[in-house]
């Protein structure tokens, strides 16, 4: 991005407690982070800027969370009571005939809903999975939506072409001819994918799993993301049912199965990834395959613990997804950082993962997963994608430390930057009707649940 001299700055002044996440976590009290046009132009004590100014006394400033892995058009199907205590494939089953229902009304309010929830907690970018285009729906309704909240977006351009009568899970109506899909792959890539550093769109292809699409699919997408330049995408090795599926109809494990079709790599992230095993996390070290860690979703449809203390040991590059609304039921990205560190010290104890290491993986570590160096840290040069926590209130009152942000609260930002742009101020949108989004949502809801 070119730095012209009249760009605008933003001075974030005399903040309790700076978090870097720069290359030594450095953190510095009392500080100060100046911003100029899209850019960090310098952080340190007693700044001075030539625009506007925000006090930051009693706040702690992060870099904006990274969100890795959703699916933004289930923020319409939270609570569904028929998958509400389903494991994976009956959740799936539940569901599958609702969003078959969907078009692109409901992909563009579902989105906007999706985004405006992460940027209230302290989410700067997010990827999305979008697997299902019933009723003339596109990747573009949800960009669309995208655009209007201001989060930095990575949409994935996913598919099923698996149907009931072909032995896959989801309905007939929902699954894709394949050639119809790379198409369309090909046609958001070029339409949308921005491949400059500070890009506010990237697209990925995602085929949605192993057992919704068939082997020359997976294959084939490699091939062209590869060939695109642009990153891949799917679920992995969620559960027991996932790795059994797996063993019985393609005669090994998902590593092994994601290795031998071109999903491994820096260019690849898998979501989930609960059941990899030492080979399989080797495996993703050595070839610096990515992993979108969703803990809540887990927890919810009683997936499992994912081994992230060994992967991070490892060498595995882990980032954070809040996953969909459909198994969350939350979007909030904070609350999923501190679920992650809960759950390494269920599995491994107290000390298996600290509140500072999962905001690492929040922050820093979801930028490295999504390919984005420029983000995910406050360092002079980087993209200006800034969190301001309020650490003034009654959760975090007598509290010693800035982990209290993951020990305590709270899981709402009270400022926003996204690529410098001031999208969340003093806790509210001003350029959303949010309130007129909830209802639109809400109706589409109702539409729904009345089938
Ligand atoms: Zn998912």
């Amino acid at each position: 991005m070119i730095n012209s001299l009249n760009e605008p700055e933003t001075l974030i002044k005399n903040a309790d407690h700076i978090l870097t996440m720069n290359d030594s976590r450095e953190e510095l009290r009392g500080a100060d982070v100046l911003v100029k046009g899209n850019v960090i132009k310098a952080i340190g004590h007693n700044l001075e800027g030539a625009g506007k100014v925000l006090d930051a006394r009693g706040c702690v400033v992060t870099p904006g969370l990274v969100n890795t892995h959703n699916h933004l058009f289930q923020t319409l199907t939270r609570a569904v009571p028929g998958g509400q205590d389903a494991l994976l494939f009956g959740w799936l089953q539940t569901l599958y005939p609702i969003w078959a229902r969907f078009g692109p009304e409901e992909m563009f309010v579902s989105a906007q809903v999706g985004l405006a929830e992460l940027a209230l907690s302290g989410c700067t970018m997010s990827s999305d999975h979008l697997y299902l285009y019933p009723n003339g729906a596109r990747l573009d309704d949800t960009i669309e939506a995208a655009k209007t909240v201001g989060l930095r977006f990575h949409p994935t351009r996913g598919a099923m072409s698996i149907g009931e009568s072909d032995g896959g899970l989801p309905p007939d109506s929902l699954v894709e001819r394949e050639a119809a899909i790379l198409e369309d792959c090909i046609r958001v890539i070029d339409a949308h994918h921005d491949a400059r550093e500070g890009a506010m769109v990237r697209v990925g292809v995602a085929p949605c799993s192993p057992f919704s699409v068939s082997r020359e699919l997976m294959r084939d997408a490699a091939i062209l993301a590869r060939d695109k330049g642009v990153m891949l995408h799917t679920h992995l090795a969620e559960n027991e049912e996932d790795i059994a599926y797996s063993l019985e109809k393609f005669g090994c494990r998902p590593g092994q199965y994601a290795e031998d079709l071109g999903w491994t790599g820096s260019d690849v992230w898998h979501a989930h990834c609960v059941k990899l095993d030492g080979q399989e996390i080797d495996l993703f070290a050595r070839s610096g395959t990515g992993v979108a860690h969703c803990p809540c979703s887990n927890c919810r449809l009683g997936s499992g613990i994912a081994p992230v203390r060994k992967m991070r040991d490892r060498g595995v590059n882990v980032g954070l997804g809040v996953d969909g609304s459909a198994s969350n039921d939350a979007g909030n990205l904070m609350l999923e950082a501190r679920q992650s560190m809960l759950l390494q010290r269920v599995a491994s104890g107290a000390d298996a993962m600290s509140a500072r290491e999962a905001l690492e993986i929040a922050t820093r570590g979801g930028a490295e997963v999504l390919g984005r160096p420029d983000c995910g840290q406050l360092s002079v040069g980087k993209q200006a994608d800034i969190a301001v926590w309020d650490v003034s209130g009654v959760d975090t009152a007598g509290s010693w430390d800035p982990a209290a942000l993951l020990l305590a609260g709270p899981n709402k930002v009270k400022e926003l930057f996204v690529q410098g742009r001031h999208i969340v101020q003093d806790g509210q949108m001003p350029h959303l009707d949010l309130r007129s989004i909830i209802g639109q949502q809400n109706a589409l809801a109702k539409k729904l649940m009345e089938g």
